[in-house]
């Protein structure tokens, strides 16, 4: 069984997230979407509320599973089972980063290998940034994020 993780911050889930999340389930047997606890990073939801959410938005996927994790994303892998890690890439601009995640990782850990998919056209731009942007000046996100995301935040 090829079991893949998609790792992220999820800060919140956005149509790009789910995107990348619906290719990878169509790919693999199992794919475990999984909220990485960033001590260092501030976030706007608690790493709860973010699993929440996500499991809202992704019942009808019957492959995926959502959790949450601490430490080394290559760790929680190997405790799962996954020699897969999922990421996105937007523009040019996530690519060196990305990169460098892909190799410390495969540092780290030689059996783990990173696949990148890319969202369809419409999905690109989106970001977890932009949306607290737009959702702290008032704006609406309904055309970012999936409902149960939406009706949270509309309503916080
Ligand atoms: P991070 O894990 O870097 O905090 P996110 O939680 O925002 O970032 O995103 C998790 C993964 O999903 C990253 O690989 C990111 O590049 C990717 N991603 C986020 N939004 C999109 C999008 N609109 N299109 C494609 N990939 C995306």
């Amino acid at each position: 069984m090829k079991i893949a993780i998609y790792p992220g911050s999820f800060d919140p889930i956005t149509f790009g997230h789910l995107d990348i999340l619906k290719n990878a389930a169509g790919i693999f047997d199992k794919v475990i979407i999984a909220v990485a606890y960033n001590e260092a990073k501030n976030g706007f939801l608690t790493t709860e509320e973010r699993v929440e959410l996500i499991k809202q938005s992704v019942k009808d996927l019957t492959n995926v599973e959502v959790d949450s994790f601490k430490g080394l994303t290559v760790d929680y892998a190997k405790r799962k089972g996954a020699n897969v890690l999922i990421r996105g890439l937007r523009a040019v601009s996530d690519f060196e980063f990305e990169m460098q995640l892909s190799q410390t990782n495969s540092a780290l850990c030689d059996d783990i290998k990173t696949v990148f998919l890319t969202t369809k056209p419409e999905y690109n731009f989106i970001s977890s940034s932009t949306i607290k942007e737009i959702l702290n000046n008032g704006g609406n996100i309904s055309k970012f994020v999936p409902e149960p995301v939406f009706k949270y935040l509309q309503n916080r």
